[in-house]
Order: C-alpha cells, then structure tokens, then sequence
C-alpha cells in the first residue's frame, strides 16, 4: 500500500475511535509541495466534520493503478479540503452556523444528535454527483454553491459537497438540512424505501 492511502486509513480509524489524528493530518499535509495546499489539507483533516470516510470509499481506491492514481487520489483530497473549508466559513459568513443544520457546527464530533425521525442519517442518497441547486424561495446561496450542488465544480464529485460527517457515531449529515435544495427537501421516506431499501428507520 502506498504512504498517502495507508496515511487515510490511519486517519479514518483514528477519526473513528475519538482519538488525535494531528500527527497524520500533519504527514499527510507534508507530502505536498505547496505548504498553502498543505496546510489545508491538515486542517480540513482534523476538522471533525469533514467527510474523510466518504473521501477515503469514493476516491483513495484510485491508488490502485499505481502513481498515477495516487497523484489522482491526492489531488482530490485538496481539491475535497479546500472545497469543505470554503463551504465551512461561508456557513457561518451568510448563515448561521448553529441555525442552518441538525448539528452544532460550533460542537465537536461527540455530540449527541437526535436521530429519531425516520433518517438515519446514513448519507447514501447525498453520495451523487450533483443535483439541482434550487434553494428556498427565501434564500440567497453564495453563488459558488449552485455549481457545487451541481456538481459542476473542480471536483468529479462522488458525494454531494455539503455532505458532512460524525465520525464517532458513523453518521453523516447535510450541512446546510434548513436550507437545503427543494429538490432535497422534497425526498421524503417513500423515495428512500424505494431507493435504498432498509436505509432508514423502522
Ligand atoms: S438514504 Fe434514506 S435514511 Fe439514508 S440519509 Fe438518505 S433519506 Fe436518510
Ligand atoms: S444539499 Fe444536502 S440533502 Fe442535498 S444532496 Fe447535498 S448533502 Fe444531500
């Protein structure tokens, strides 16, 4: 196994378990040449919310095909970090930051979240390339969001951009659920059983 994957890994579990992954965010940002991407890439890993596991299911398997693939996996991984911590400051910038989601985005990654609605909060419907980006009819996204909600970013999205992560309780959570897309909001149970059977709660 490549040093870059076998350092994802050690940060997923790390992530999972609750316990400090400062020391692998930091190898991991030392392995690129530009200390700004870098420096990204480390705080966006040790941000508790951001979506390692779905970044480590979706885009490290393009390690296997060699050198190639690993310079393709650690260019998504900055591309991915950049756009969650651009994401993360303009939640607090144009909204507010406790206001806008079913989490505390202020907490840390052991807060309790009610899980008691029929979503699990398993994350599977949001892992797509892109859906349309039509907000309330009250609310204003910042522009660059329409085209991450549409998967027309710099990145070949595997999962929906604002789909953030609990690392602890294997949860995973849209970051902007009071805001979200009408097209979003309007998937309800029925589509869930339908789509993804067995994926919510009894
Ligand atoms: S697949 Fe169903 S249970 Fe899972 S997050 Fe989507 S709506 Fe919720
Ligand atoms: S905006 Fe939210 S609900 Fe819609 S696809 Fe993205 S994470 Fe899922």
């Amino acid at each position: 196994m490549y040093y870059f994957a076998s350092l994802i890994h050690e940060a997923v579990r790390l992530r999972q378990k609750g316990m400090p992954v400062s020391g692998v965010a930091s190898a991991v940002g030392l392995l690129y040449e530009d200390p700004r991407t870098g420096d990204q890439i480390q705080q966006a890993l040790q941000d508790p919310f951001f979506p390692l596991t779905l970044y480590a299911k979706h885009h490290l398997g393009a390690c296997e095909r060699g050198e190639t693939g690993v310079a393709r996996a650690g260019q998504d991984l900055a591309l991915l970090s950049r756009m969650f911590l651009r994401v993360r400051r303009d939640i607090d910038r144009y909204f507010e930051n406790r206001e806008i989601t079913c989490v505390d985005l202020n907490g840390d990654a052991t807060q309790a979240v009610n899980t008691g609605d029929w979503c699990s909060l398993c994350g599977v419907c949001c892992q797509l390339s892109g859906t349309i980006p039509d907000p309330p009819e009250t609310v204003r996204y910042p522009g660059y969001w329409y085209t991450y909600i549409a998967g027309d970013g710099p990145l070949v999205q595997r999962f929906c951009p604002f789909l953030f992560e609990l690392p602890l309780q294997g949860l995973f959570f849209c970051a902007v659920h009071h805001v979200k897309p009408l097209t979003c909001l309007a998937y309800g149970k029925e589509n869930c059983e339908e789509n993804h059977p067995g994926m919510a709660n009894r």
